[in-house]
């Protein structure tokens, strides 16, 4: 989601003159995005700034000119006044809801009326006031259906940051999936912190949930590929699960994060099922769309997690068998429930073992995922360029990435491909036509 709002602010910045530069040296403005779901991330902040402030000292040294530097995104929303203090060289702070008021801030800083702060969650949402071309015009392409959260998961820091459940309406989402089509994007991934919980209005003020919403982008002609981004099980519905055997351009590939596999530990964690619960949807899903590839998150290492309550989770990891992973160690973030059981914190070695563990037994289910193509023929997207020489890059239905020797004018086709070699993340393949004619 940072990258699709990283784009829409490069779009909003475009009419007053600024464009993408390829490196921060050269830029008369800087944005740094920020994510603050863990600790790490939000530490990479200060040091991303202070180099910033090098790059800027540099570049003013060889007359080079001024540099502005701000801080968006979650970090913004959650330490503004913070990084002000600590990085009085940045002029402007804003959160990830305020982004489209970026001209005015810009105004206000150059006007020198001192730095501007802006981490309000806005009653009119941002959307309503990006321009029309702000959309993602790759081949595959993002697109923010819903933002936020009212999960509150004991762990998590994406309600205090992002704000309460928002959906963007239906008409909205169908016109910018429209005009992304038209400006050549094949494959829609939509996106939302709980893009599952979707509920946005119609034209007709009847509310749609995100099945009726894949219905709709599905009869748009030139859309080939459709995804959706993080679910939670709880809003895995009977419609959404049968949506994967019945719409066509869903692509047989879920992320669907579970965090733990212990009761006890999905119970502290409030997500509000249990393991065997998730193990239900999962088998529904897959008796509707048996080669449906599943992906998670894990968190090892959450406040009270045995060695038993661990093995529950690698127990369930072997139960459902990922086709790719994201594993954390547990992080405790402030201001968050989960934060203030401090007597029941589990050492730092043992989160590091366990998370060693549980990523080496996710590594070889991915390997063995990606094996099970050797020899079979699929169709990818042809995305781009690869290093090497007459290769390209592309996706598969199931998100991996395939390496393919093809000429260039192939990119943005879909191609039918035979894998030769399935590796840890990537696979190998040959164009199907020239498989044939190399055994003609
Ligand atoms: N909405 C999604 C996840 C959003 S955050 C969901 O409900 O699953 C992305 C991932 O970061 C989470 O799934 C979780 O695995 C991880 N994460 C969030 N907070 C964390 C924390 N405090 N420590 C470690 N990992 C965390
Ligand atoms: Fe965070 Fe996801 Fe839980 Fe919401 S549902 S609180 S985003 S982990």
């Amino acid at each position: 989601m940072n990258v699709y709002d990283s784009a829409r602010m490069a779009d909003i910045l475009s009419p007053l003159g600024y464009s993408l530069t390829s490196t921060p040296d050269q830029a008369d403005m800087a944005i740094l995005n920020t994510c603050h779901i863990r600790e790490k991330a939000s530490e990479k902040t200060f040091s991303e700034l202070g180099r910033l402030r090098n790059t800027r000292r540099k570049k003013e040294a060889a007359g080079g000119g001024d540099m502005l530097i701000a801080v968006a995104g979650c970090v913004a929303q959650a330490e503004g006044a913070e990084i002000i203090k600590r990085a009085p060289y940045v002029s402007m702070v804003f959160g990830p809801q305020s982004y489209h008021k970026l001209p005015e801030m810009l105004a206000e800083v150059s006007r020198g009326s001192g730095k501007v702060l802006d981490t309000d969650f806005p009653v009119e949402p941002k959307f309503d006031f990006l321009p029309a071309d702000a959309i993602d015009k790759n081949l595959s392409a993002f697109l923010t259906v819903q933002e936020g959260c009212d999960k509150f998961c004991a762990f998590c820091v994406v309600p205090y940051t992002r704000g309460a459940e928002f959906s963007r309406s239906t008409p909205e989402i169908i016109d910018e999936a429209k005009r992304m089509i038209d400006a050549g994007t094949r494959e829609i991934t939509l996106l939302g912190q709980n893009v599952n919980a979707y509920h946005g209005l119609d034209g007709d003020g009847t509310s749609r949930n995100l099945t009726d919403l894949i219905y709709k982008l599905s009869e748009i002609a030139g859309l080939e590929r459709l995804r959706y981004m993080t679910s939670h099980p709880l809003e895995m519905t009977e419609d959404l699960c049968q949506a994967h055997r019945d719409v066509d351009v869903l692509m047989p590939y879920l992320h669907l994060p579970v965090q733990a596999g212990s009761d006890k530990i999905l119970e502290a964690m409030n997500r509000r099922h249990t393991g065997d619960q998730y193990r239900g949807i999962i088998e529904k899903l897959r008796s509707y769309r048996p080669d449906l590839a599943l992906s998670g998150d894990f968190i090892v290492g959450f406040p009270g997690e045995t060695e038993q309550d661990f093995e529950d989770t690698m127990q369930l990891i072997r139960d459902v068998k990922y086709s790719q992973a994201y594993s954390f160690k547990y992080s405790p973030r402030p201001g968050t429930p989960a934060a203030a059981l401090e007597g029941q914190m589990v050492p730092e070695d043992v989160k590091t073992e366990r998370l060693a563990r549980l990523q080496a037994l996710l590594n070889e289910q991915q390997i063995e995922f990606n094996r099970s193509f050797e020899g079979k023929t699929m169709p990818v997207l042809l995305e781009r360029a690869g290093k090497r020489e007459g290769q390209l890059i592309g996706r598969s239905p199931y998100m991996q990435s395939v390496y393919v020797q093809s000429p260039p004018h192939r990119i943005g086709r879909i191609a039918e491909v035979t894998i030769d070699e399935g590796n840890a993340n990537s696979l190998r393949g040959i164009l199907k036509s020239s498989s044939t004619e190399n055994a003609a």
